[in-house]
């Protein structure tokens, strides 16, 4: 009893702590094909605008000491090396969805140069699927140049990773768990359609959000542009960029010039400071 109140009194402290000033770099925002699709030839993907060009969802969060990357997308190697990241502390994983999680092979590139594990942080179900799709990584006997995890299992309860607290948020995702997770002031949703009530109260008070938006036609699975508007206003964030998009959401500039005030399109690269 004594040991469980001492836990609960700890994640509490984490939920209300300080968070220290963070720099957000989106390392990707497409939906699972990325864009350009291949073999697509639609204005988007041979659109010539940079922000037209979208990596698998991913986004990096720095605060002075600390770097934790969530997701490792099928482009995570090139990520990495396109926005020069010499140092990453941490992985935090969304879902087990392939495009969130391909990439984690090109984590040994870390090792190698830490000397030391990389510290993954996912959910049960996340856990399951990377034990699975990346069963060489766990076996007893390990072949040399593998790369070297150490897997935290986390549920809803907030922790820490170095100085940044980290408040886990569960949305759904078709019939899928995913996870959420604010940051201080700042809430990363990606691959979701809906969000229980109770969960959107953690979500309230956030300065600014990024949320889902696949395109303009509803889909099962993932929030359309429309969807994603009215929820931010529900929530009343006052800012939020949207990312996971497809080619089928339009051009970049011409989607971004229709949006409500306080909203826009997260573009490959754009960098947020937050607090
Ligand atoms: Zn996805
Ligand atoms: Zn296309
Ligand atoms: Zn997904």
């Amino acid at each position: 009893m004594v040991k469980r109140f001492a836990l609960i009194t700890l994640q509490m402290n984490v939920a209300l702590m300080n968070c220290p000033p963070l720099k957000i770099t989106f390392l990707g925002t497409g939906t699972s094909t990325g864009v350009p699709m291949i073999a697509c030839a639609c204005e988007v993907c041979t659109s010539s605008n940079a922000k037209d060009k979208r990596l698998r969802s991913s986004i990096l969060v720095e605060s002075s000491s600390t770097s934790v990357v969530v997701d490792t997308t099928p482009d995570f190697r090139y990520q990495m090396l396109r926005s020069d990241i010499k140092k990453l502390d941490a992985v935090l994983f969304t879902h087990p969805h392939k495009d969130h999680i391909a990439g984690l092979d090109d984590v040994k590139a870390f090792n190698f140069f830490s000397g030391k594990a990389m510290e993954v942080y996912a959910n049960n179900l996340t856990e399951e699927a990377l034990k699975r799709e990346f069963a060489y990584v766990f076996a007893d006997k390990k072949y040399p140049g593998i790369p070297e995890i150490n897997l935290n299992t986390i549920d809803l309860a907030p922790f820490l990773i170095g100085d940044i607290p980290v408040t886990p948020i569960l949305v759904w995702h078709l019939k899928m768990p995913v996870f959420g997770f604010r940051f201080g002031s700042f809430t990363y949703i990606t691959d979701a359609n809906r969000i229980d009530e109770a969960e959107k109260e953690k979500i309230k008070g956030s300065q600014v959000m990024i949320l889902n938006a696949l395109r303009h036609k509803e889909h099962l699975a993932h929030f359309s542009l429309s969807e994603a508007i009215e929820l931010v206003h529900e929530l009343k964030v006052p800012a939020a960029y949207f990312t996971h998009i497809s080619h089928q959401l339009g051009l970049h500039d011409q989607v971004v010039n229709g949006l409500p005030t306080g909203i826009g399109l997260a573009y490959d690269q754009l960098q947020l400071l937050i607090g």
